[in-house]
Protein backbone atom coordinates (compact mmCIF):
# COMPACT_ATOMS: atom_id res chain seq x y z
CA UNK A 1 0.00 0.00 0.00
CA UNK A 2 1.62 3.27 -0.85
CA UNK A 3 1.50 5.66 1.82
CA UNK A 4 3.43 8.76 0.70
CA UNK A 5 1.38 10.10 -1.58
CA UNK A 6 0.48 13.54 -1.51
CA UNK A 7 -2.43 14.46 -3.40
CA UNK A 8 -3.77 17.83 -2.98
CA UNK A 9 -7.50 18.65 -4.26
CA UNK A 10 -6.32 21.02 -6.71
CA UNK A 11 -2.97 22.23 -8.33
CA UNK A 12 -2.33 25.44 -9.86
CA UNK A 13 -1.42 24.12 -13.61
CA UNK A 14 1.06 27.14 -15.79
CA UNK A 15 0.47 26.01 -19.39
CA UNK A 16 3.99 27.07 -20.83
CA UNK A 17 4.05 31.11 -21.38
CA UNK A 18 2.57 32.86 -18.56
CA UNK A 19 5.87 34.21 -17.86
CA UNK A 20 6.97 35.01 -21.06
CA UNK A 21 3.31 36.99 -21.49
CA UNK A 22 4.07 38.55 -18.03
CA UNK A 23 7.61 40.02 -18.90
CA UNK A 24 6.30 40.93 -22.23
CA UNK A 25 3.63 43.40 -20.83
CA UNK A 26 6.33 44.84 -18.25
CA UNK A 27 8.01 45.57 -21.34
CA UNK A 28 5.46 47.00 -23.75
CA UNK A 29 5.20 49.27 -20.53
CA UNK A 30 1.42 49.57 -19.79
CA UNK A 31 0.92 47.32 -17.44
CA UNK A 32 -2.78 49.32 -15.58
CA UNK A 33 -5.94 47.39 -16.83
CA UNK A 34 -7.26 47.57 -20.69
CA UNK A 35 -3.84 47.19 -22.13
CA UNK A 36 -2.53 44.66 -24.72
CA UNK A 37 -3.41 41.47 -23.07
CA UNK A 38 -6.40 42.65 -21.72
CA UNK A 39 -7.41 42.63 -25.68
CA UNK A 40 -6.38 39.71 -26.72
CA UNK A 41 -8.40 38.07 -23.77
CA UNK A 42 -11.31 39.99 -24.90
CA UNK A 43 -10.40 38.98 -28.86
CA UNK A 44 -10.35 35.48 -27.10
CA UNK A 45 -13.72 35.11 -26.47
CA UNK A 46 -15.67 37.13 -28.61
CA UNK A 47 -14.33 34.92 -31.42
CA UNK A 48 -14.42 31.19 -30.01
CA UNK A 49 -17.68 31.94 -28.39
CA UNK A 50 -19.38 34.73 -29.74
CA UNK A 51 -19.87 36.54 -26.52
CA UNK A 52 -21.19 40.33 -27.39
CA UNK A 53 -18.80 42.05 -25.50
CA UNK A 54 -16.25 40.81 -22.91
CA UNK A 55 -14.52 42.76 -19.95
CA UNK A 56 -12.03 41.21 -17.66
CA UNK A 57 -12.48 41.52 -13.92
CA UNK A 58 -10.68 40.92 -11.01
CA UNK A 59 -12.51 38.03 -9.99
CA UNK A 60 -15.96 36.46 -10.66
CA UNK A 61 -17.35 38.46 -7.05
CA UNK A 62 -16.57 41.56 -9.42
CA UNK A 63 -18.18 40.41 -12.33
CA UNK A 64 -20.94 39.53 -10.38
CA UNK A 65 -20.93 43.07 -8.30
CA UNK A 66 -20.93 45.16 -11.85
CA UNK A 67 -23.87 42.65 -12.93
CA UNK A 68 -25.95 43.76 -9.53
CA UNK A 69 -24.75 47.65 -10.14
CA UNK A 70 -25.72 47.53 -14.05
CA UNK A 71 -29.30 45.58 -13.61
CA UNK A 72 -29.95 48.69 -10.95
CA UNK A 73 -30.39 46.18 -8.81
CA UNK A 74 -32.23 48.56 -5.24
CA UNK A 75 -33.52 47.77 -2.09
CA UNK A 76 -36.59 45.65 -2.19
CA UNK A 77 -35.65 43.93 -5.27
CA UNK A 78 -35.85 39.88 -5.70
CA UNK A 79 -33.42 38.01 -6.50
CA UNK A 80 -33.82 34.07 -7.17
CA UNK A 81 -30.42 31.76 -7.12
CA UNK A 82 -29.58 28.33 -5.90
CA UNK A 83 -28.99 27.74 -2.02
CA UNK A 84 -26.24 25.69 -2.91
CA UNK A 85 -23.63 28.24 -4.44
CA UNK A 86 -20.81 30.32 -3.38
CA UNK A 87 -21.36 33.38 -1.28
CA UNK A 88 -20.64 35.54 -3.95
CA UNK A 89 -23.55 34.72 -6.00
CA UNK A 90 -25.81 36.43 -3.08
CA UNK A 91 -23.08 38.84 -1.65
CA UNK A 92 -22.79 40.82 -5.18
CA UNK A 93 -26.90 40.93 -5.20
CA UNK A 94 -27.54 41.82 -1.28
CA UNK A 95 -24.72 44.42 -1.58
CA UNK A 96 -27.17 46.50 -3.53
CA UNK A 97 -29.82 45.86 -0.74
CA UNK A 98 -32.06 43.09 -2.79
CA UNK A 99 -34.08 40.44 -1.15
CA UNK A 100 -32.08 36.91 -1.47
CA UNK A 101 -34.72 34.58 -2.74
CA UNK A 102 -33.16 30.97 -2.19
CA UNK A 103 -34.49 28.15 -4.80
CA UNK A 104 -33.41 24.04 -4.25
CA UNK A 105 -31.09 21.96 -6.02
CA UNK A 106 -32.47 19.94 -8.30
CA UNK A 107 -32.69 16.10 -7.24
CA UNK A 108 -30.15 14.43 -9.40
CA UNK A 109 -27.85 17.67 -10.08
CA UNK A 110 -26.89 20.57 -7.66
CA UNK A 111 -27.69 23.24 -10.25
CA UNK A 112 -31.12 24.53 -8.98
CA UNK A 113 -34.80 23.20 -9.79
CA UNK A 114 -35.90 24.76 -12.58
CA UNK A 115 -39.20 23.54 -12.17
CA UNK A 116 -39.43 25.34 -8.59
CA UNK A 117 -38.67 28.97 -9.93
CA UNK A 118 -41.79 30.22 -11.59
CA UNK A 119 -43.47 29.54 -7.82
CA UNK A 120 -40.84 32.08 -6.26
CA UNK A 121 -41.42 34.89 -9.20
CA UNK A 122 -43.35 37.94 -7.29
CA UNK A 123 -43.80 41.17 -8.71
CA UNK A 124 -41.03 42.53 -7.27
CA UNK A 125 -38.60 39.82 -8.44
CA UNK A 126 -35.85 41.49 -10.62
CA UNK A 127 -33.52 38.95 -11.56
CA UNK A 128 -32.57 34.97 -11.95
CA UNK A 129 -29.40 33.94 -11.24
CA UNK A 130 -29.08 30.29 -12.36
CA UNK A 131 -25.12 28.87 -11.02
CA UNK A 132 -24.04 26.26 -13.82
CA UNK A 133 -22.84 24.19 -10.81
CA UNK A 134 -19.74 21.87 -11.79
CA UNK A 135 -19.65 23.60 -15.78
CA UNK A 136 -22.92 21.79 -15.80
CA UNK A 137 -25.48 23.96 -17.87
CA UNK A 138 -28.64 24.18 -15.89
CA UNK A 139 -31.85 24.37 -18.36
CA UNK A 140 -31.57 27.62 -20.00
CA UNK A 141 -34.56 27.31 -22.08
CA UNK A 142 -37.09 26.73 -19.24
CA UNK A 143 -35.38 29.41 -17.02
CA UNK A 144 -35.15 32.18 -19.98
CA UNK A 145 -38.87 30.74 -20.90
CA UNK A 146 -39.89 32.05 -17.37
CA UNK A 147 -37.76 35.02 -17.38
CA UNK A 148 -38.94 36.54 -20.85
CA UNK A 149 -42.68 36.01 -19.06
CA UNK A 150 -42.34 38.10 -16.53
CA UNK A 151 -39.56 40.18 -17.61
CA UNK A 152 -36.70 39.27 -15.69
CA UNK A 153 -32.82 39.61 -16.22
CA UNK A 154 -30.85 36.77 -16.25
CA UNK A 155 -27.40 36.27 -15.11
CA UNK A 156 -25.29 33.61 -14.95
CA UNK A 157 -23.02 32.45 -12.97
CA UNK A 158 -20.53 30.25 -15.23
CA UNK A 159 -17.78 30.98 -12.85
CA UNK A 160 -17.42 27.05 -13.18
CA UNK A 161 -17.98 26.93 -16.76
CA UNK A 162 -15.68 27.78 -19.36
CA UNK A 163 -15.76 26.22 -22.18
CA UNK A 164 -19.09 24.38 -21.23
CA UNK A 165 -22.15 24.51 -23.59
CA UNK A 166 -26.35 24.23 -23.08
CA UNK A 167 -26.99 22.33 -26.33
CA UNK A 168 -24.99 24.39 -28.61
CA UNK A 169 -25.22 27.15 -26.98
CA UNK A 170 -21.74 28.51 -24.88
CA UNK A 171 -22.80 28.94 -20.95
CA UNK A 172 -21.98 32.48 -20.34
CA UNK A 173 -24.05 33.58 -23.81
CA UNK A 174 -27.79 32.77 -22.46
CA UNK A 175 -28.61 35.02 -20.14
CA UNK A 176 -28.49 38.62 -20.15
CA UNK A 177 -24.95 39.25 -18.28
CA UNK A 178 -23.12 36.02 -17.68
CA UNK A 179 -20.13 36.00 -15.20
CA UNK A 180 -17.01 33.87 -14.97
CA UNK A 181 -13.99 33.02 -12.77
CA UNK A 182 -10.32 32.44 -13.49
CA UNK A 183 -9.28 31.98 -9.56
CA UNK A 184 -6.65 29.44 -9.24
CA UNK A 185 -9.18 26.23 -8.17
CA UNK A 186 -11.06 26.82 -11.85
CA UNK A 187 -10.14 24.95 -15.10
CA UNK A 188 -9.02 28.51 -16.85
CA UNK A 189 -6.55 30.60 -14.04
CA UNK A 190 -4.68 33.75 -13.32
CA UNK A 191 -4.80 34.24 -9.82
CA UNK A 192 -7.33 35.93 -9.15
CA UNK A 193 -9.74 36.63 -12.35
CA UNK A 194 -12.60 37.07 -13.70
CA UNK A 195 -14.55 37.98 -16.45
CA UNK A 196 -18.22 39.95 -17.27
CA UNK A 197 -19.89 39.07 -20.48
CA UNK A 198 -22.09 41.39 -21.51
CA UNK A 199 -24.91 39.89 -24.05
CA UNK A 200 -28.00 42.61 -24.21
CA UNK A 201 -26.36 45.41 -25.99
CA UNK A 202 -28.62 47.98 -24.27
CA UNK A 203 -26.32 47.34 -21.70
CA UNK A 204 -22.97 47.79 -23.26
CA UNK A 205 -22.26 50.88 -22.86
CA UNK A 206 -22.96 51.51 -19.24
CA UNK A 207 -20.82 48.50 -18.31
CA UNK A 208 -17.82 50.01 -19.49
CA UNK A 209 -18.40 52.79 -17.56
CA UNK A 210 -19.00 50.90 -14.13
CA UNK A 211 -15.80 48.94 -14.99
CA UNK A 212 -14.00 52.30 -15.27
CA UNK A 213 -15.13 53.61 -11.75
CA UNK A 214 -18.03 55.38 -13.56
CA UNK A 215 -16.20 57.18 -15.77
CA UNK A 216 -16.26 57.37 -19.45
CA UNK A 217 -12.64 56.37 -20.16
CA UNK A 218 -13.01 53.59 -22.42
CA UNK A 219 -14.59 55.76 -24.69
CA UNK A 220 -12.38 58.61 -24.52
CA UNK A 221 -9.23 56.27 -25.55
CA UNK A 222 -11.39 55.11 -28.56
CA UNK A 223 -11.54 58.45 -29.54
CA UNK A 224 -15.24 58.97 -28.92
CA UNK A 225 -14.98 62.11 -26.82
CA UNK A 226 -12.40 64.82 -25.80
CA UNK A 227 -12.14 64.06 -22.32
CA UNK A 228 -13.81 61.86 -19.29
CA UNK A 229 -15.43 62.55 -16.33
CA UNK A 230 -17.88 60.95 -13.64
CA UNK A 231 -20.57 59.91 -15.41
CA UNK A 232 -22.19 56.82 -13.41
CA UNK A 233 -21.63 55.37 -10.23
CA UNK A 234 -18.70 52.14 -10.56
CA UNK A 235 -15.44 50.74 -9.19
CA UNK A 236 -12.12 50.08 -10.23
CA UNK A 237 -12.54 46.27 -11.52
CA UNK A 238 -10.16 46.12 -13.97
CA UNK A 239 -7.65 43.46 -13.88
CA UNK A 240 -4.03 44.73 -14.51
CA UNK A 241 -2.53 43.93 -17.76
CA UNK A 242 0.02 41.50 -16.00
CA UNK A 243 -2.85 39.67 -14.55
CA UNK A 244 -4.29 39.46 -18.40
CA UNK A 245 -0.81 38.35 -19.63
CA UNK A 246 -0.81 35.08 -17.19
CA UNK A 247 -4.57 34.38 -18.28
CA UNK A 248 -3.83 34.61 -21.93
CA UNK A 249 -0.72 31.92 -21.61
CA UNK A 250 -4.06 29.95 -20.12
CA UNK A 251 -6.71 30.33 -23.00
CA UNK A 252 -3.53 29.60 -25.91
CA UNK A 253 -3.72 26.15 -24.16
CA UNK A 254 -7.72 26.02 -23.60
CA UNK A 255 -8.04 22.72 -25.64
CA UNK A 256 -5.35 20.85 -23.80
CA UNK A 257 -6.03 22.30 -20.29
CA UNK A 258 -9.55 20.72 -20.94
CA UNK A 259 -8.69 17.10 -22.69
CA UNK A 260 -6.48 16.33 -19.83
CA UNK A 261 -9.39 17.51 -17.27
CA UNK A 262 -11.83 15.08 -19.33
CA UNK A 263 -9.26 12.26 -18.94
CA UNK A 264 -9.50 12.87 -15.67
CA UNK A 265 -12.76 12.78 -14.71
CA UNK A 266 -13.86 10.16 -17.12
CA UNK A 267 -11.58 7.39 -15.36
CA UNK A 268 -13.07 9.03 -12.17
CA UNK A 269 -16.35 7.57 -13.57
CA UNK A 270 -15.27 4.48 -15.08
CA UNK A 271 -13.19 3.15 -11.83
CA UNK A 272 -16.01 3.88 -9.45
CA UNK A 273 -19.12 3.24 -11.40
CA UNK A 274 -18.74 -0.01 -10.49
CA UNK A 275 -18.78 0.34 -6.70
CA UNK A 276 -21.22 2.99 -6.52
CA UNK A 277 -24.06 0.17 -6.20
CA UNK A 278 -22.38 -1.78 -3.64
CA UNK A 279 -22.02 1.39 -1.31
CA UNK A 280 -24.91 3.33 -2.39
CA UNK A 281 -22.98 6.86 -3.56
CA UNK A 282 -23.89 8.43 -6.47
CA UNK A 283 -21.84 9.60 -9.52
CA UNK A 284 -22.21 13.03 -11.24
CA UNK A 285 -25.32 13.09 -13.55
CA UNK A 286 -24.97 15.19 -16.80
CA UNK A 287 -28.22 16.20 -18.56
CA UNK A 288 -28.53 15.34 -22.41
CA UNK A 289 -28.42 19.05 -23.21
CA UNK A 290 -25.37 19.72 -20.63
CA UNK A 291 -21.68 19.26 -22.02
CA UNK A 292 -19.06 18.22 -19.19
CA UNK A 293 -16.56 20.72 -18.85
CA UNK A 294 -14.73 18.57 -16.25
CA UNK A 295 -13.95 21.68 -13.98
CA UNK A 296 -15.42 19.27 -10.70
CA UNK A 297 -15.32 15.19 -10.29
CA UNK A 298 -17.97 14.69 -7.07
CA UNK A 299 -19.65 11.86 -5.47
CA UNK A 300 -22.35 12.05 -3.37
CA UNK A 301 -22.24 10.34 -0.36
CA UNK A 302 -25.17 8.24 1.02
CA UNK A 303 -24.69 9.90 4.34
CA UNK A 304 -22.56 12.87 6.09
CA UNK A 305 -21.60 9.63 7.96
CA UNK A 306 -20.36 7.90 5.14
CA UNK A 307 -18.84 11.48 3.23
CA UNK A 308 -16.25 11.52 6.52
CA UNK A 309 -15.52 8.07 6.02
CA UNK A 310 -14.57 8.66 2.56
CA UNK A 311 -12.43 11.82 3.53
CA UNK A 312 -10.81 10.04 6.47
CA UNK A 313 -9.80 6.80 4.49
CA UNK A 314 -8.32 8.97 1.70
CA UNK A 315 -6.82 11.06 3.50
CA UNK A 316 -4.83 8.29 4.94
CA UNK A 317 -3.44 7.55 1.46
CA UNK A 318 -2.24 11.28 1.40
CA UNK A 319 -5.76 12.03 -0.55
CA UNK A 320 -7.54 15.56 -0.48
CA UNK A 321 -10.93 15.23 -1.00
CA UNK A 322 -13.08 18.20 0.18
CA UNK A 323 -16.87 19.08 0.34
CA UNK A 324 -17.73 22.96 0.36
CA UNK A 325 -21.04 24.95 0.04
CA UNK A 326 -23.23 24.98 3.21
CA UNK A 327 -26.33 25.68 1.68
CA UNK A 328 -26.83 29.61 2.44
CA UNK A 329 -30.59 29.50 3.39
CA UNK A 330 -28.74 28.06 6.97
CA UNK A 331 -25.69 30.80 7.22
CA UNK A 332 -25.31 32.95 9.63
CA UNK A 333 -25.78 36.17 7.84
CA UNK A 334 -29.21 34.95 6.06
CA UNK A 335 -30.94 33.93 9.04
CA UNK A 336 -30.20 37.07 11.05
CA UNK A 337 -33.42 38.26 9.32
CA UNK A 338 -35.09 34.94 7.67
CA UNK A 339 -36.49 32.59 9.33
CA UNK A 340 -35.43 28.61 8.58
CA UNK A 341 -36.36 26.88 5.65
CA UNK A 342 -35.94 23.49 4.44
CA UNK A 343 -33.77 22.99 1.09
CA UNK A 344 -33.63 19.38 1.06
CA UNK A 345 -31.80 18.21 -2.28
CA UNK A 346 -29.48 21.14 -0.95
CA UNK A 347 -28.82 20.39 2.04
CA UNK A 348 -28.06 16.83 0.83
CA UNK A 349 -25.47 18.40 -1.62
CA UNK A 350 -24.49 20.50 1.90
CA UNK A 351 -23.63 16.77 3.64
CA UNK A 352 -23.40 14.67 1.01
CA UNK A 353 -21.97 16.16 -1.99
CA UNK A 354 -17.67 15.52 -1.84
CA UNK A 355 -14.98 16.68 -4.68
CA UNK A 356 -11.94 14.42 -5.74
CA UNK A 357 -8.85 15.47 -6.46
CA UNK A 358 -8.81 16.62 -10.07
CA UNK A 359 -6.07 19.07 -11.71
CA UNK A 360 -4.09 19.08 -15.19
CA UNK A 361 -0.92 17.62 -12.98
CA UNK A 362 -2.94 14.14 -11.13
CA UNK A 363 -1.25 11.45 -11.53
CA UNK A 364 -2.90 9.18 -14.18
CA UNK A 365 -3.23 6.24 -11.67
CA UNK A 366 -5.16 8.24 -8.81
CA UNK A 367 -8.74 7.81 -9.97
CA UNK A 368 -8.09 4.27 -10.05
CA UNK A 369 -6.47 3.74 -6.68
CA UNK A 370 -8.95 6.00 -5.00
CA UNK A 371 -11.55 3.43 -6.32
CA UNK A 372 -9.87 0.62 -4.59
CA UNK A 373 -9.16 2.18 -1.33
CA UNK A 374 -12.82 2.79 -1.33
CA UNK A 375 -13.95 -0.16 -2.72
CA UNK A 376 -11.32 -2.31 0.38
CA UNK A 377 -11.91 -0.11 3.14
CA UNK A 378 -15.33 1.48 3.42
CA UNK A 379 -17.03 -1.24 4.40
CA UNK A 380 -14.08 -1.74 7.41
C1 LIG B 1 -15.50 30.44 -7.76
C2 LIG B 1 -16.91 30.87 -7.77
C3 LIG B 1 -17.28 32.21 -7.59
C4 LIG B 1 -16.32 33.28 -7.20
O1 LIG B 1 -15.26 33.43 -8.08
P1 LIG B 1 -14.06 34.42 -7.68
O2 LIG B 1 -13.35 34.60 -9.00
O3 LIG B 1 -13.24 33.69 -6.67
O4 LIG B 1 -14.63 35.67 -7.16
C5 LIG B 1 -18.62 32.55 -7.72
N1 LIG B 1 -19.55 31.64 -7.99
C6 LIG B 1 -19.25 30.33 -8.15
C7 LIG B 1 -20.32 29.36 -8.46
C8 LIG B 1 -17.91 29.91 -8.03
O5 LIG B 1 -17.62 28.61 -8.18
Amino acid sequence: MQVNMDIPYNKPYLSGNELTYMKDALERGHISGNGYYTKLCHGFFTERYGFFKCLLTSSCTDALEMAAILLEIEPGDEVIMPAYTFVSTANAFALRGAEIVFCDSRADHPGMDESLIEGLVTKRTKAIVPVHYAGVACDMEAIMRIAEKHGLYVVEDAAQAVDSFFCDQPLGSIGHLGCFSFHETKNIISGEGGMLVINDEKLQARAEVIWEKGTNRSAFFRGEIDKYGWVDIGSSFLPSDITAAFLYAQLEQLDDIQARRREHWQKYFDSLISISGEFAFALPYIPTYATNNAHIFYIVTNSLGQRDKVIQLLSKHGIRAVFHYQSLNHSGYYLQNHPQQSMPNSERYTDCLLRLPLYYELPDDVPMLIAEYISQELGD
